[in-house]
């Protein structure tokens, strides 16, 4: 193997190496499919949750505004007793009037409220009953998802120490230059010719360049600066 052969089989080991990574990476569609109603059916809960404080909030309002009306109410029909006068009269039966109205529009209010509150308070129960069956079906997704990548941990593990073991048989000029150059191009140094194109950007190598590549030498794309690489005609 000259350094090129042994430069592109690094290559094919570091592809390997990404796939894997991103293999740990990735969520599989069962697992995703599961989070993502796991995921909604939370957001849902914390949302009616928060209306519910809201509207228990709003309920202690109205029950407040109640009971000083019921006190305010009292009042006036005490003063009723102490009337001395028609015009006295007139106008104590009219605040108790008023305080009346405002009483019946408070205890409308708070039944509109409870009735509110029920209808959240039983979507939440409903929720919460069948979020019990949810969270055991993402617990076992998830449980499958994290034992389906000890293999791929394992393997990822394997090929990182094989690239390790290619890279101690690269000269380290020429390993350098490949590292650089897979670090500005997305993890890839080395491109295979196809007849005399660079397969990485579709540029087409001198034929002189060509040849210089068959014989070992590192030759770098003009188009990608990708080191180029051929299989030798057999
Ligand atoms: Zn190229």
């Amino acid at each position: 193997m000259n350094v090129l052969d042994k430069l592109w089989n690094l290559q094919k080991i570091l592809t390997e190496v990404t796939e894997l990574e991103r293999r740990l990476s990735v969520k599989p569609d069962h697992y995703a499919e599961v989070d993502g109603r796991y995921a909604d059916a939370r957001a849902e809960m914390e949302r009616l949750q928060a209306a519910l404080e809201q509207l228990g909030r709003e309920r202690r309002k109205i029950d407040g505004d109640l009971q000083m009306e019921q006190e305010a109410l009292k009042k006036y029909e005490g003063q009723m007793k102490m009337v001395k006068n028609q015009q006295q009269y007139s106008a104590a039966w009219k605040e108790i009037d008023v305080a009346r109205k405002r009483k019946k529009d408070l205890e409308d209010a708070e039944l509109a409220k409870m009735a509110e509150i029920e209808a959240a308070q039983s979507a939440l129960d409903a929720l919460m009953q069948s979020h019990a069956e949810l969270k055991e079906e993402w617990d076992m997704a998830h449980e499958e998802w994290q034992a389906s990548l000890s293999d791929v941990r394992a393997e990822l593990d394997r090929a990182m120490q094989r690239a390790r073991e290619a890279e101690k048989d690269i000269p380290p000029g020429s390993l350098r230059q490949f590292q650089r150059i897979c670090e500005q191009r997305q993890g890839v140094g080395i491109s295979l010719l196809e007849g005399e194109s660079c397969s990485a950007c579709r540029f087409k190598v001198r034929t002189q360049a060509v040849l210089q590549v068959l014989r070992g030498d590192i030759i770098t794309c003009e188009g990608c600066r990708r080191i180029v690489y051929a299989t030798k005609p057999c």
